[in-house]
């Protein structure tokens, strides 16, 4: 068999990608702006539902972004969801701003509820609140948007998983004021490397925080004939020829997403039946996108999460542990950390990603599910 990753770049057999590309080539912008980029944004905007949108250089730098439109600054408080990639809590201290940690809860693995209304009773003053709804699974946007609702701080969704999630009918990102999607080489849909910015505020308002975003990542140049700057930019614009991929990477999204569940609902399927194995949440009346295939080994399972890691490594099968919580690396040690029974730490030392690729054949599965079988022998 053939080198199985985790979950790696998937274009549309149409060469829907190729086409845009191309028309970017024949009017020869290969610039950080043209009509992919604006077409990009609108049409990410109309399939999430969300008021305007801004195309970046990074998902990371959409949450950058979100935290300076929520108005985050030096030595302010911003709740980050605990259990995540480092990428959703590094731009806070880009911004010189202060993480506090919030731990998950068992029912969505992302940013408990009990343990957010603890932190602020603790920290009051916080500027935004950040949940991420990891693996594609939604978080509890209802019990949070209410939390942070009633006391007028503003959330912002890292989405950056869960692109094609819905909850209760509505996708996630665009239940915060601002939601971030990502097109990294392995996410359900990749421009090669990417990200979106997204506002769900009232229509102008939003159309005015994604015009200040987009000034921003164009190096915050003022309109005049020389160049005038009154405020620090960044260069994180999207280029034109990575807007034309993810063109055509939206119009296979919905066949992507019916992949990823199926690959979770195969490995339900046969595997299911092994003792102390169970499965990344996925509850009635939401659409998990599913991103990664996620199991968690009970504490008194003879097998471990290593052991299937190593298993599938010497077949030439890439998986890889839960994210390490926040609280737990070294370079955020000292900040706070509001736990709700530890669970993210848990998660990370019993969980394990599956192969999730698009790509994978029924036959590849049947291999993987085989060898993981094994180990219960
Ligand atoms: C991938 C990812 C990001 C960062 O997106 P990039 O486009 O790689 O910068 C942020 N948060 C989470 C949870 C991610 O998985």
């Amino acid at each position: 068999m053939a080198h199985i990753y985790l979950s790696s770049p998937h274009m549309s057999e149409e060469g829907y990608e190729q086409a845009f590309i191309k028309e970017a080539f024949d009017t020869n912008w290969i610039a950080p702006l043209g009509k992919n980029v604006n077409e990009f944004e609108k049409e990410l905007a109309a399939y999430v539902g969300a008021k305007d949108a801004a195309a970046l250089s990074a998902g990371t730098a959409a949450i950058h972004l979100a935290l300076k439109a929520a108005g985050v600054g030096e030595g302010d408080v911003v709740f980050c969801q605990d259990l995540t990639f480092s990428a959703t809590a590094n731009p806070i201290v880009y911004e010189k701003a202060v993480p506090v940690f919030i731990d998950s809860d068992r029912e969505t693995w992302n940013m408990s509820p009990e343990a957010l209304e603890q932190a602020f009773e603790k920290y009051p003053q916080v500027k935004a609140v950040m949940p991420v709804h990891l693996y594609g699974l939604p978080a509890d946007m209802e019990r949070i948007m209410d939390i942070c609702r009633r006391r007028g701080v503003p959330v912002i969704e890292d989405a950056a998983e869960s692109l094609g999630s819905y909850y209760h009918g509505q996708h996630t990102g665009t239940f915060g004021d601002y939601g971030v999607f990502s097109f990294n080489g392995n996410k359900i849909i990749t421009t090669s490397g990417g990200g979106m910015l997204v506002c769900n505020l009232e229509k102008e308002k939003a159309q005015e925080r994604m015009k200040k975003a987009r000034f921003w990542a164009t190096q915050a140049r003022e309109p005049a004939r020389h160049y005038e700057h009154r405020e620090i930019g960044y260069n994180y614009r999207m280029s034109n020829i990575v807007a034309g991929i993810g063109r055509g990477q939206l119009k296979v999204l919905e066949q992507r997403v019916g992949q990823k569940r199926s690959i979770f609902a195969y490995y339900q399927e046969h595997l299911g039946d092994l003792k102390g194995i169970s499965f990344m949440p996925v509850h009635e009346g939401e659409r998990a996108n599913c991103w990664l295939s996620v199991i968690q080994l009970a504490p008194d399972c003879p097998v471990r999460p290593l052991d299937v890691m190593i298993a599938l490594e010497k077949g030439d099968i890439e998986s890889r542990p839960v994210w390490k919580p926040m609280h737990l690396q070294p370079v955020f040690a000292g900040c706070g950390y509001i736990d709700h029974g530890n669970t993210g730490a848990e998660l990370f030392r019993q969980g394990v990603c599956l192969p999730s690729d698009t790509k994978l054949t029924e036959e590849e599965l049947s291999g993987i599910c085989g060898i993981i079988r094994g180990l219960w022998k």
